[in-house]
C-alpha cells in the first residue's frame, strides 16, 4: 500500500452478521473492498464511499389528538447530506388528528425520491 492510499473500515449493517469490511482508496478511486462475505456487503461499502444514504424516523406535531406527536419515516433512504434539510421540512409540519398510519404527509421531500409517511395512529381527542 503506498502512502497516499487510504484505508477505511466498515461494519456492514445489511444483515445481523455485521461483517468487518475494509476498503482501500487512492486519489478518490476505490482500489479494493475486502472482508465482505456476500455481494450485498460490497455494494453497501461501495455506496458508503460514493453516495452515502441514510434514513430517519422523527415525529411530527399533531393538533387535536390524544397524543401531541406522531412518528413518521421515509419511504426510501436519502443522501446523507440531505438529512438536515429534510428534518427542517418535517419540523415545519403540523397535522390534525385523527392521524392514520400510512398517510403520506410530504411527497418528494426536498425534491428527493422519498416520501414522509405516518407510522403511528393518533386518535382525535
Ligand atoms: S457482508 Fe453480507 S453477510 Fe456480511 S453483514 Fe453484510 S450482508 Fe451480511
Amino acid at each position: 500500500m503506498s502512502e497516499s492510499t487510504i484505508k477505511k473500515t466498515y461494519t456492514c449493517i445489511i444483515c445481523p452478521n455485521g461483517c468487518d469490511i475494509e476498503a482501500e482508496i487512492k486519489d478518490g478511486e476505490i482500489l479494493s473492498i475486502t472482508g465482505h462475505t456476500c455481494p450485498k456487503g460490497e455494494a453497501y461499502v461501495h455506496q458508503e464511499l460514493t453516495a452515502p444514504t441514510r434514513t430517519i424516523a422523527p415525529s411530527v406535531l399533531v393538533t387535536g389528538g390524544e397524543l401531541p406527536l406522531a412518528s413518521v419515516r421515509l419511504t426510501k433512504p436519502i443522501p446523507k447530506d440531505m438529512i438536515f434539510p429534510v428534518m427542517d421540512e418535517i419540523k415545519k409540519l403540523t397535522i390534525t388528528a385523527p392521524v392514520c398510519e400510512g398517510t403520506v404527509v410530504l411527497e418528494k421531500v426536498c425534491g428527493l425520491d422519498s416520501e414522509v409517511i405516518i407510522t403511528k395512529n393518533v386518535k382525535a381527542k
